[in-house]
């Protein structure tokens, strides 16, 4: 890429969560393959971020170019409304098989948010269909779950972007984010915030969403499995629906091939996205049970109401596809298992630091919380000299690199933490 390029790109193109006027910096990359990404200049960049949760099985990937190459010849898109194809047969058969016995029914969509957006519309017309109205959703400060209306209406009312849409978004309720964290002792009170709204507001309430174990861009906070446990159970006994958004956390990032198998519970309606595809395109997947389809199905539209025109994507239904049979078919367990061991040994170190306020690990996510917020352009200056590409936030360093990462490679990504910090 030229100067010019790039001055284009400043000028003209939105990056996410950044100024037009004064915007962060941009890198320009040209290729990537493995776990490596290629500046224009030829430097290459060992990833820390799988491209936001989404890059699994690295860049590149033989199986997944030759999935894509095969569709393309065949038909890239075709419209689903009246028309099925194999490869969203392939994937949703693979979904059904993989997910809780109980998720058999699968909406395909665009992406993460989408996804929610969906599990909301289904939980609102599911309680339409039982006659009862039912408007308001229960969720977890610290929560994100995507960028579109519905979905930022379920985010962390605080560090997202509440106060700026005020009048636009529903007032839905919010219970105190779980403190205990993943491996500390249970207690019981951490989950008293959640009861007391559903003891007051459960005829209000059509569904409950959270982020199953990890909540993600809302704070990377990793939390006990017996928060979960508990909501479940809590949602049985007020016969609540409950949606588990596992768009991040989904096909095994966490060690389980999905974080609510860390508290041995199924949800309601399941959002799916990110590595869906093996991050090759954008696709989403929101699954529930035949209970409510059916209950949808019997309400007064006599269908769910929703249908965009990418729905069911061929093209990225064959690479998904692919991703999940490479998926099953690795040692993703072990894999998953050596990089927590690693990053065990190389991060919690940095605990005892003066800047650092909390080290966390969970498979295969590995978070340094700083006590203040971080320079995010001095320091990604400041990786990508170290030849690694890590994206912190706010007070957040975090890796979440590919399955496929060796130990060097995590190691020279670790290294650049420790570095920069010190
Ligand atoms: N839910 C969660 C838990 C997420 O982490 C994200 C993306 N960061 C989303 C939803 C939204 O997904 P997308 O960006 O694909 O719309």
């Amino acid at each position: 890429m030229t100067p010019s390029d790039l001055k284009f790109d400043q000028r003209h193109i939105w990056h996410p969560y950044t100024s037009m006027t004064d915007p962060l910096p941009t890198y320009p990359v040209v290729s990537a393959t493995g776990v490596e990404l290629v500046l224009s200049d030829g430097h290459t960049l060992i990833d820390g971020m799988s491209s936001w949760w989404a890059a699994i099985h690295g860049y590149n990937h033989p199986a997944l170019n030759e999935a894509a190459k095969s569709q393309i010849d065949k038909m890239s898109h075709v419209m689903f409304g009246g028309i099925t194809h194999p490869p969203a047969v392939d994937l949703c058969r693979q979904l059904v098989a993989m997910t809780p016995d109980a998720l058999e029914c699968v909406f395909l969509a665009d992406s993460g948010s989408v996804a929610v957006e969906v599990a909301l519309k289904m939980a609102l017309q599911y309680w339409q269909a039982k006659g009862e109205k039912r408007h308001r959703f229960l969720t977890l400060r610290h929560g994100y779950h995507g960028d579109t209306f519905g979905a930022m209406s379920v985010c962390d009312p605080d560090n997202a972007m509440h106060n700026l849409y005020k009048g636009y978004l529903p007032n839905h309720l919010f219970a105190d984010a779980p403190q205990c964290s993943f491996g500390d002792e249970w207690k019981a009170e951490d989950i008293d915030s959640l009861k007391r709204l559903l003891r007051q507001y459960h005829t209000e309430i059509a569904a409950v969403v959270l982020e199953p174990i990890v909540q993600g861009a809302g704070g990377m906070r990793i939390y006990h499995p017996e928060y979960l446990r508990q909501v479940r159970q809590l949602c049985d006994e007020y016969q609540l629906v409950l949606i588990a958004d596992e768009i991040a956390t989904g096909f095994g990032r966490t060690g389980k091939l999905f974080a609510c198998e860390h508290a041995q519970i199924a949800p309601d309606i399941l959002c799916l996205g990110k590595a869906l595809t093996g991050g090759y395109m954008t696709l989403s997947a929101t699954l529930t049970t035949r209970h409510i389809a059916e209950t949808i199905s019997q309400g007064e539209a006599g269908c769910f109401m929703h249908g965009p025109t990418f729905m069911g994507n061929p093209l990225a239904c064959a690479v998904a596809s692919a991703s999940l049979k490479l998926l099953v078919d690795s040692p993703w367990q072990q894999r998953i298992q050596a990089i927590e061991a690693q990053l065990n040994v190389e991060l919690f170190p940095l605990k005892s630091h003066s800047l650092v306020n909390d080290v966390r690990v969970l498979g295969a996510i590995g978070v340094v919380e700083m006590k203040q917020p971080v320079n995010v352009a001095a320091l990604q200056h400041y990786f990508v000299q170290q030849g690694v590409w890590i994206r912190p936030f706010g007070r957040l360093i975090y890796l979440m690199p590919p399955y496929i990462i060796q130990p060097e490679q995590l190691s020279k990504l670790t290294n650049a933490i420790a570095g920069a910090i010190n």
